[in-house]
C-alpha cells in the first residue's frame, strides 16, 4: 500500500525530530550551541515528491551524490539548497556547480583548478569544502592527511573559490564510537591548514546516520544524515 501525503508528513516530522533531539543531546554533552549544527537531509535514495513534503515540514538543506540525479530534481524543485557530497567529474562542472549551495567534496587538485576556473569565467564565487580521507581507505576519494603542507598554495591560490572548510566520511564499522578519531584528525587538519594560510575555514561537514553524534561532539558543523531520514521510502 503506498502512503498517503499526510502519513508520509507525519513519519518525516518524525525522524526529523529524531535527528535534531540527537543533536541537542550530543551538543549539550559538550557544550555547544545546536544551531552551530545544520541538518544536510541526503536525498539521493527518495523521489522528488519525498523531497516536496520535507520542504513543507520547513526544511530545506538538501544533499546528493550523482550529478544527473541533481539536475534532474533541481529542475522539478525550486526553493532548494542543494549541497553535493560525491565525485564530480571535471566535464560536469558546467551544469552542476551553478544549481549547488555548497560543494562539499572537492577531492584532488585538479578538480579544484578547474573549479577555479571555470569561476573566474563565468563571475561566479562557489562555496567549497575540501574532502580528506582520513579513514585510509583505497576506496575513498579525497586528499590525504599526508598532503597537507602542500595544500597550502593551492588553498591560497584557489580564488574566487570560497574555501569554507573541510569534509570527511568515517570507515563504517559496527561501533560508531571507532569514528572519533577520525573526526578529531579532521579538525586538527583544518586547524592547521587555516593557520598556515591565513584562509578562516569554519565548516566541518562529517558525520551520517551511523555515526552523527560522535561528529557532533567532535565538532561537526554540517552532517550528513540519509538513512535514518528516508530509509524504507525509496519506493515512494
Ligand atoms: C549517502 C551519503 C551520506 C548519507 O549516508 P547515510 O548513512 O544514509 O546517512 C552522507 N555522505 C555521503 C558522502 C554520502 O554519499
Amino acid at each position: 500500500m503506498p502512503r498517503t501525503d499526510a502519513e508520509l508528513l507525519e513519519l518525516l516530522q518524525n525522524r526529523f525530530q529524531q535527528v535534531n533531539k540527537q543533536v541537542a543531546r550530543s551538543c549539550e554533552k559538550v557544550g555547544r550551541d545546536p544551531k552551530g549544527v545544520q541538518l544536510v537531509a541526503v536525498t539521493k535514495s527518495v523521489s522528488a515528491r519525498v523531497i516536496r513534503l520535507v520542504q513543507q515540514l520547513g526544511y530545506i538543506k538538501f544533499g546528493e551524490n550523482r550529478p544527473q540525479t541533481l539536475w534532474a530534481k533541481a529542475e522539478e524543485l525550486p526553493g532548494v539548497e542543494w549541497h553535493f557530497i560525491g565525485h564530480l567529474q571535471r566535464n560536469k562542472i558546467d551544469r552542476t556547480v551553478p544549481l549547488l549551495t555548497l560543494f562539499h567534496s572537492v577531492d584532488s587538485a585538479r578538480l579544484l583548478q578547474s573549479l577555479a576556473e571555470f569561476a573566474r569565467k563565468q563571475l561566479l564565487s562557489p562555496r567549497i569544502l575540501l574532502e580528506f580521507n582520513c579513514s585510509r581507505e583505497e576506496a575513498k576519494g579525497g586528499f590525504a592527511p599526508q598532503e597537507l603542507p602542500a595544500m597550502a598554495e593551492l588553498v591560497r591560490e584557489a580564488n574566487p573559490l570560497r574555501i569554507e572548510g573541510l569534509m570527511t566520511m568515517a570507515a563504517y564499522g559496527a561501533d560508531p564510537e571507532a569514528t572519533r578519531p577520525t573526526f578529531q584528525e579532521l579538525r586538527q587538519l583544518r586547524d592547521q591548514l587555516q593557520q598556515q594560510t591565513g584562509v578562516m575555514l569554519p565548516e566541518l561537514s562529517m558525520g551520517m546516520s551511523h555515526d552523527y553524534p560522535i561528529a557532533v561532539e567532535e565538532g561537526a558543523t554540517l552532517i550528513r544524515v540519509g538513512s535514518n531520514l528516508f530509509e524504507g521510502l525509496e519506493a515512494e
